[in-house]
């Protein structure tokens, strides 16, 4: 039977060692901007647990909230507020944008060195090229999983499933760094398990529930389970079917308690980092 991934206690682990870091910032206090348009119930339970998580490390965490008819221009022109705010090292827009305004140019109207989700074109760029960057916080929550477990990537084959710009992607070029055979899967894949019961390691984000059962992967396989569905008594779960990958699998995140956990973190660890690179502490 697999080894259960603690999400919740790495998290807490990195969340420690965050502290050390703000103290270290002689005075400055990290602050981080979220920007929440309209009442999406789920926007909201996000954006306050990412808001508590702050104040729990001692961040300054400013919310800023538009109504749901806000046009572009007002939303921009906040935003570039925040950017020239000295106060604010992270900016977010919590997603998804109402219709009528523009993702593309409100991700790019945040400055980079603020970008603390890591989704502007320049910190994907350096994802991908090199460079001081901010990489997406869910897979980098992973790859900070991947390395507290002490599971070498060198030479793996990692199969991911999804191809989103928030998880799928970053996560095949995170991976990539780190010298693993990178293979994506996602919704116009042929052969789902002809892939994926060849992988070292399995990144499940598409969102589809049991979408991976202990057919899908290998004897020994780590999977990483990033699905947040319900199932049909409304319970929180995965895209594996946990029960039957556990008995096969060498390594498995739980959901809750898994990925979750790991990606707040990662964004209160990219909102540290940016104040130390304003700092000059770094
Ligand atoms: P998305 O809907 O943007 O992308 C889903 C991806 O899955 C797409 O690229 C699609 O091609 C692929 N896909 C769909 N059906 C498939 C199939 N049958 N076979 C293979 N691939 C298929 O979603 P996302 O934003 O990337 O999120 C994915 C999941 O992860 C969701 O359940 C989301 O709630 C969850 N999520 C969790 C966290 C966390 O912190 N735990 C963070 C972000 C997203």
């Amino acid at each position: 039977s697999a080894e259960i991934i603690d999400g919740k206690k790495i998290a807490q682990s990195m969340r420690e060692q965050l502290k050390e870091r703000i103290a270290n910032l002689q005075g400055v206090t990290p602050g981080l901007a979220v920007v929440l348009i309209g009442d999406n119930q789920a926007s909201q339970t996000y954006v306050s647990m990412k808001q508590k998580a702050c104040e729990n490390l001692g961040i300054y965490s400013r919310l800023i909230r538009m109504p749901e008819s806000v046009s572009e221009s007002d939303l921009l022109s906040t935003i570039n507020e925040l950017n020239e705010d000295s106060t604010i090292h992270g900016i977010l827009v919590q997603l998804p944008l109402p219709a009528h305004i523009d993702e593309t140019s409100v991700i790019e109207a945040i400055i980079p060195a603020k970008d603390v989700d890591g989704f502007h074109p320049i910190n994907v760029g350096r994802l991908q090229t090199g460079g001081e960057a901010f990489y997406p916080c869910t897979p980098n929550g992973i790859m900070k999983m991947l390395e507290y477990q002490g599971i070498d990537l060198t030479g793996k084959h990692a199969v991911v499933v999804g191809r989103s710009n928030i998880v799928g992607k970053p996560m095949g070029q995170l991976l990539l760094k780190e010298s693993a055979t990178v293979t994506y899967c996602h919704s116009k894949t042929a052969d789902l398990k002809a892939h994926t019961k060849q992988a070292d390691i399995v990144v499940a984000a598409a969102g589809i529930h049991n979408l991976i059962t202990a057919e899908h992967i290998k004897e020994g396989a780590v999977v990483i389970d990033v699905g947040m569905n319900r199932d049909s008594e409304g319970k929180l779960c995965g895209d594996a079917d946990y029960d039957s990958c556990k008995a096969k699998a060498s390594a498995i995140t739980p959901v809750p308690g898994g990925v979750g956990p790991m990606t707040i973190t990662m964004l209160l660890f990219n909102t540290v980092e940016s104040a130390e690179r304003f700092s000059k502490v770094k």
